[in-house]
């Protein structure tokens, strides 16, 4: 299965090209260049204003787009806003729930958190005065839930956890923590952008209220994220960005913000990523994804076999597979993650090295140096985890 949706992404035919830097950006099938190409020669124009054929032709595709995406998170497709990435969504998210907290009010994030999903709650906490807490981890690198009572209690308003780990590949309980969240009256937002990549999430069937995730990550071009969001919750949230497209009235004192999705998508959209990211999804719904889940699997205990039985590799994250995407980090004695990657990369065996902007979690865990990471996607297969591992130990013995 690998070689047929290996020969579908055209970067990956260079030999000896390892790629497994999939979490930071997955490659990109030659079907999504085309239908971004495509979208640029017949429907090049601005959408949602236009009413000439190439403007029509363009909303069409904007708005199937949205519909596609729609599909892939189960959802209505007004519940699906288009934005810059996954990083400006989960901004919108905070400024959108948490504009209007204060002194007294919580918010509690866990310490797995990309800085992109906790840097925003963090920076609007210093200026409004409401307080963080903080969900712990366990050794394993998984969220620690034994204290979730003690931590969202009822001045908790919003919970913000990652779906998966961009470090350990540990995968959240959301249940659980919506369960906890509703109880006491908070919303859940979910960073979705490393659990989309390996196939598709029901977000409201989870218990999340909003749901970001990116398009480079899951197959798609770069430009264009998500932020889904339960119709009530999206209506409840003033936009972070303000411009053209996004109101019904602009009076002198006062503004009518259209509805959702519109009112978050201020300027210009990002017409050809949408549909680029479109293509993307279109493509991964077309896999069997039962057997991509299996393949996957097979392939990160191959890895975490080979890791495991290397001297001095410590493995950062569950050693298992329950509950775990194809991410592994891990340590290695002696050997700062900076030089294996570069050595590696030497090797044509392209990882990442470094703190994978997780400092919370870096703290907590006592990695200041951080990991070397690997992360897998559909396309990759035993000839690339068997480079990074013959890598690997030549790297280790240049280094020791
Ligand atoms: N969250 C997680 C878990 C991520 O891995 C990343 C990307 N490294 C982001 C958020 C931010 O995504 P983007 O860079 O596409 O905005």
């Amino acid at each position: 299965m690998s070689q047929t949706i290996r020969a579908a992404f055209p970067a990956l035919s260079r030999p000896g090209f390892h790629y497994l830097d999939n979490a930071a950006m997955a490659q990109i099938p030659g079907l999504v260049s085309e239908a971004i190409a495509s979208l640029n020669r017949v429907a090049r124009s601005n959408v949602r204003r236009g009413l000439h054929e190439a403007a029509l032709r363009a909303d069409e595709a904007y708005d199937s787009a949205r519909a596609t995406v729609g599909r892939f998170l189960n959802a209505p497709a007004e519940e699906v806003v288009f934005t810059g990435g996954c990083t400006l969504a989960l901004n919108m998210a905070a400024w959108g729930l948490g504009r209007k907290l204060g002194p007294g009010d919580e918010v509690a994030l866990s310490r797995l958190e990309h800085h992109s999903a906790c840097l925003p709650w963090m920076s609007l906490a210093e200026d409004r005065g409401f307080a963080i807490r903080w969900l712990p981890v366990t050794h394993e690198g998984r969220l620690d839930l034994d204290h979730l009572g003690a931590i969202v209690t009822p001045c908790c308003k919003v919970v913000a956890v990652t779906h998966a780990s961009n470090v350990t590949g540990a995968v959240s309980d959301l249940p659980r923590l919506a369960e906890a969240a509703h109880g006491v009256g908070a919303r859940l937002v979910v960073d979705g952008a490393q659990m989309v990549p390996h196939g598709r999430v029901d977000p409201r069937s989870l218990g999340a209220d909003l749901y970001a995730f990116s398009g480079h990550k899951a197959y798609g071009p770069t430009g264009i994220g998500v932020l889904w969001g339960r119709a009530e919750v999206l209506q409840s949230m003033t936009p972070m960005v303000v411009g053209g497209g996004m109101v019904d009235a602009v009076g002198d004192d006062d503004v009518t913000w259209a509805d959702p999705p519109h009112r978050f998508e201020a300027g210009t959209p990002p017409v050809a990523q949408a549909v680029g990211l479109a293509a993307a999804l279109d493509w991964m719904m077309s896999l069997d994804g039962q057997e991509i889940h299996q393949q996957e699997a097979a392939l990160t205990w191959h890895l975490l076999d080979g890791l495991g039985s290397m001297a001095g590799v410590k493995i950062v994250g569950p050693r298992g597979l329950e509950a775990r995407v194809p991410v592994v980090s891990f340590t290695v004695e002696g050997c700062h993650p900076h030089d294996l990657a570069h050595l590696l990369a030497e090797r044509g065996v392209a990882v990442r090295g470094g703190a994978h902007c997780a400092r919370p979690l870096m703290a907590a865990l006592g990695l200041e140096e951080g990991t070397l990471r690997a992360s897998l996607a559909p396309y990759s297969d035993r000839s690339d985890v068997e480079a990074l591992l013959v890598g690997l130990a030549e790297a280790v013995k240049v280094l020791r």
